[in-house]
């Protein structure tokens, strides 16, 4: 701490850098920018050293409070004992993985549904199977129902799936892992705890790219892991390391997001829901994805384990990859952008975004057509967005 009489140098650094005693407590939590913490004296340090305290900080990549303050928000809206927030949900599921994924039992792999946002596949296919990190693909049909190939150590899945809003059985799945002693990881970015709590149904992480619908408004990029904090505890080591720890700022935001998340979500869902009708009603679509429509393969399933049924919706129309391009120039409302979940209507081809680059095989596999339109349904007035997409329908 600078005296008041120290020299204007040393008083530009050091003057008023500590909160002013506060009798009333903020409403919100303060943002903390803050990459390191002051510590009172050595003992401070060596105690910290030897095992932190549960408001202790030393530095940013470590904890920090802010951030420490959405984790526990998130926690208790997911149902979980802890949260660690990522600045990506890329960070988040690469971090996940290499902390849980050893090359050592090659005989027990993590088997991974192929129905999952393609840079995950492509982390994974390209990035750590090369590493040597045992990794099996499985259709997500097969890897709920089917006779698994192989033991796993690990067993990953994304549900609702993107593009094609498969909803998997998670309670099935995660018993399924339990029984052969794996651990289940789901990405439940498309759900998001208000629509399905996958721990709930057994499963033991939740991953989410929280650049979807937790953050919500298209202007912050995150990622979490959910669970049970003796697994948190295997991962956070290497956040620490990786570095891909969210930035207290943006924490911050999320918190706020958080909010609201219930009040979008659902709304989000109705209009969805009620444009997936409109559009499975059309002579000029040729089928729509949508868990919330009866013919739906997995809608049984989705009104058991699903609160709604999503923002997302997606459709195929008669005329293949032309009419899709057309009808993908012709919208005005909805944003010619990629991602989702976010309070504005979006619209995006998967074989340009999600799914850029895949093989033939590859996309037949992931159940992706090259005439696919994936929606992401904002918060818009749903007459408006019907009119948009009326109108931008060929034919
Ligand atoms: N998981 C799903 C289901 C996604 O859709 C995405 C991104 O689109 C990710 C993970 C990756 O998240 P991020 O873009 O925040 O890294």
């Amino acid at each position: 701490m600078a005296k008041p009489r120290a020299k204007l140098a040393t008083l530009g650094v050091h003057a008023g850098s500590s909160l002013p005693a506060s009798t009333t407590p903020p409403l919100i939590p303060p943002l903390l920018n803050s990459t390191s913490f002051r510590f009172s004296n050595r003992r401070a340090v060596q105690e910290y050293n030897r095992a932190r305290g549960p408001s202790q900080s030393l530095y940013g990549r470590y904890e920090n409070p802010t951030v420490e303050a959405c984790e526990q928000k998130l926690s208790l809206l997911e149902g979980a004992e802890g949260c660690l927030l990522f600045g990506s949900g890329m960070a988040a599921i690469s971090t996940t993985a290499l902390a849980l994924l050893t090359s050592r039992d090659a005989a027990r792999p993590l088997l991974c549904s192929t129905a999952i946002y393609g840079g995950t596949y492509r982390l994974f296919r390209d990035h750590l199977l090369p590493l040597g990190l045992p990794i099996v693909f499985l259709d997500p049909v097969a890897l709920v129902e089917g006779e698994w190939p192989v033991r796993p150590a690990l067993v990953y899945a994304e549900s609702p799936t993107n593009p094609t809003t498969r909803v998997l059985d998670v309670e099935k799945l995660a018993r399924r892992a339990r029984e052969v002693g794996a651990l289940s990881v789901v990405d439940a970015t498309f759900a998001t705890p208000v629509l399905q709590r996958p721990l709930a149904f057994g499963v033991d992480l939740v991953l989410h790219s929280a650049t979807k619908y937790l953050g919500g408004h298209g202007d912050l990029l995150a990622g979490a892991l959910l669970g049970r904090r003796e697994l948190l505890d295997r991962v956070e080591p290497l956040r620490k390391l990786f570095g891909g720890v969210l930035a207290p700022a943006l924490a911050a935001t999320l918190a706020r997001s958080l909010m609201t998340l219930e009040l979008r979500v659902l709304r989000q869902s109705a209009t969805a829901l009620d444009l997936a009708q409109r559009l499975s009603l059309d002579s000029r679509v040729k089928a729509v994805h949508y868990p919330g429509l009866p013919e739906h393969p997995d809608h049984t399933l989705a009104l058991r384990q699903l609160r709604a049924f999503g923002a997302v919706v997606t459709f195929e129309l008669p005329g293949g990859e032309a009419d899709a391009e057309r009808f993908y120039d012709g919208v005005c409302l909805f944003a010619r952008a990629v991602s989702l979940g976010s309070v504005e209507s979006l619209v995006s081809l998967p074989i340009d975004s999600s799914h850029v680059g895949f093989s033939e095989a590859e996309l037949a596999r992931a159940g992706v057509s090259r005439g696919m339109v994936r929606l992401s349904v904002g918060v818009e007035d749903v007459e408006d967005l019907w009119d948009d997409l009326d109108k931008a329908l060929p034919g």
